[in-house]
């Protein structure tokens, strides 16, 4: 017959196995496992569970929060202007957008593929609020994304070369599977900002994907790069080698819900059709 320990004795071999367990998850680095060790193994005991399931429990609670953490660290350094998800854009606003090519692009196959993403329209038309929800699906999905404006991109490799840095952004770049740049054709670019970026542009080619947002259609894109026909010719070569180009026509989303509220009428999506 075996001999029953006191309870006092059982309490206490409980308390220093659950100090030693802490202990050793804490070595090991499982912080949501030393977080949740007890509370799991008092639910467990409740339904009569095996160990097995014990450390599955424990174990699932580790993973799922290195993989949010992971995605939120990524997300972060993404740096995106602002918070836009597929979810929130009003399609029926953009009746000649292809929603489904657009919720084929957020499962994001074109990154491992280095192809690239041009959104091109007028102001408003939602080409930044669909790239930033492009890049934070990717985010999701384990990439790693970076948002850059083409001025603050352009301006990012005039410090580095002022620096001596190129190579040391050169590299960072590499290290990316998926750059934004946002709004190119806003603001034309000097000598070297063209050059800057034309560099930018060849280094990602087939190394890194792209999705560029711009208002200008490709016959005006010489005004971007120092009206250089050469240099645009070959960058636009390069760029759309594997690409997919959306146009998005029609009036500002900003202007019209503007006016909508103006005037008190229905959505812009119901007036439209
Ligand atoms: P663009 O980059 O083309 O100038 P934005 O993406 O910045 O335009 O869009 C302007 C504002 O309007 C943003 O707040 C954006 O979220 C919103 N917006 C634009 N189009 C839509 C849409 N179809 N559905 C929902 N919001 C939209
Ligand atoms: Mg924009």
């Amino acid at each position: 017959m075996t001999q029953q320990l006191p309870a006092s004795k059982t309490d206490s071999t409980k308390q220093h196995t659950e100090h030693l367990l802490k202990s050793y998850l804490k070595t090991l680095r499982m912080p949501t496992m030393h977080r949740e060790s007890s509370t799991v193994a008092r639910q467990i005991g409740q339904q009569h569970g095996s160990y097995e399931l014990y450390l599955q429990q424990l174990a699932e609670l580790e993973v799922a929060q290195r993989k949010a953490g992971a995605i939120a660290r990524r997300l972060k350094l993404a740096r995106f202007p602002v918070t836009k998800e597929i979810s929130d854009f009003d399609f029926a606003a953009v009746p000649k957008l292809n929603k489904k090519r657009l919720i084929d692009l957020a499962q994001c196959d074109f990154v491992p593929l280095r192809s690239n993403i041009i959104f091109n329209g007028p102001p408003g038309t939602g080409k930044t609020h669909l790239a930033v929800a492009l890049g934070r699906e990717a985010c999701r999905r384990g990439y790693q994304v970076r948002f850059f404006t083409a001025s603050g991109l352009a301006n990012l490799y005039r410090e580095a070369r002022e620096e001596r840095q190129v190579l040391k952004l050169e590299k960072q770049i590499q290290k990316q599977d998926l750059i934004i740049v946002d709004e190119l054709g806003y603001i034309p670019l000097d000598r070297h900002g063209a050059e800057h970026l034309f560099g930018f542009f060849s280094q990602c080619y087939e190394q890194v994907s792209l999705i560029l947002t711009t208002n200008l259609p490709f016959a005006d894109w010489p005004q971007i790069f120092a009206d250089d026909q050469r240099m645009t010719g070959a960058l636009l070569d390069r760029l759309t080698h594997h690409v997919h180009i959306i146009g998005i026509e029609g009036q500002s989303f900003r202007l019209k819900t503007s006016q909508q509220e103006k005037k008190g009428g229905p959505p812009a999506q119901e007036q439209d059709q």
